[in-house]
């Protein structure tokens, strides 16, 4: 069971900008909620109804802009309306992603599934990140979180073939930015969670709750993470508490990328 946690407290992004795309679910929306409490005016981009993603926004006192992050031209319009709403960008939390049935063992998965995990999770943040770069560069100021996954370091026997090469691929391709545009004043990290409880875990095991047991014993902590735990991770990374970090995997995983033999319970 998941402890009850003290709600924080502390206010680090007053009039801060912070985009979080895939922000009407999961990590995204519990992101949202954080950087809104730590005083960021929060843009939402996601692919949700009108009608959801602006009571979202409305309740965070920021905006709904309904994005496909796999388009480049909705990308690049929803950053520029951000930025023409605020005045800058100062936070980039690239967070949507999916993880549907079809994407299997390589035995099973096709090239259609392939294609559409690589563009939503892969293409997506190439298309964010060399939108929102320019904005930061220009500022001098930025901090730009990829969302990747512990199974971009560690390998899965369950596998989700082109999910676990996507999240990889944002692990690189985020170190790579992170150095390069290290001297600029913009930060680039991937925020790598181990498997939380939200609408994509819950939808991946209620079809398969054996598949669920089977992960769990391999997390130290003996249970899987919540969405506000990766929220925490994230209003770190976009604050300047972690002002001396970039190009950084970080791990937010109940331990499970360093376990070889987990707890007994
Ligand atoms: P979720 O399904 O709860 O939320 C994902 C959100 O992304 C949804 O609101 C959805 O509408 C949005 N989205 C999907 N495709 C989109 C598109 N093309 N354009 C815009 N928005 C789109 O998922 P979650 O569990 O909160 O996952 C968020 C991120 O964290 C994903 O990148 C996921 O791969 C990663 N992650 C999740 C876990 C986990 O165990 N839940 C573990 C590691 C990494």
């Amino acid at each position: 069971m998941t402890e009850a946690r003290e709600q924080p407290t502390s206010r680090r992004l007053p009039g801060r900008v912070a985009v979080v795309t895939g922000g009407a679910s999961g990590i995204g929306l519990a992101s949202a909620r954080r950087l809104a409490s730590e005083g960021a005016h929060v843009v939402v981009a996601d692919l949700c109804s009108e009608e959801t993603g602006g009571k979202i926004a409305a309740d965070l006192g920021g905006l709904f802009v309904q994005t496909d992050v796999t388009d480049p031209e909705q990308v690049t319009a929803m950053y520029a309306t951000a930025h023409a709403t605020y005045g800058s960008v100062d936070v980039a939390l690239h967070n949507a992603g999916i993880s549907p049935p079809e994407d299997g063992s390589i035995l099973e998965t096709g090239i259609e599934a392939w294609r559409r995990v690589q563009e939503v999770n892969l293409t997506s943040v190439y298309y964010c990140c060399q939108t929102v770069l320019p904005y930061m560069v220009e500022q001098g100021r930025g901090s730009i979180i990829n969302v990747a996954s512990f199974v971009a370091v560690m390998g899965a026997a369950t596998s989700q073939i082109s999910y676990s090469a996507s999240k990889g691929a944002v692990l690189s391709m985020t170190r790579e930015l992170g150095v390069q545009f290290a001297l600029s004043g913009v930060r680039v990290n991937a925020l790598c969670p181990g498997p939380v409880n939200t609408p994509l875990l819950q939808e991946l095991f209620a079809a398969d709750p054996a598949a669920a047991q089977r992960r769990l014993v391999h997390v130290p902590m003996g249970r899987f993470g919540e969405a506000d735990e990766m929220a925490g991770a994230v209003a770190f990374l976009a604050s300047d508490d972690s002002s001396f970090i970039t190009a950084s995997e970080f791990l937010v995983d109940g331990g499970i990328s360093s376990a070889y033999v987990t707890p007994l319970a």
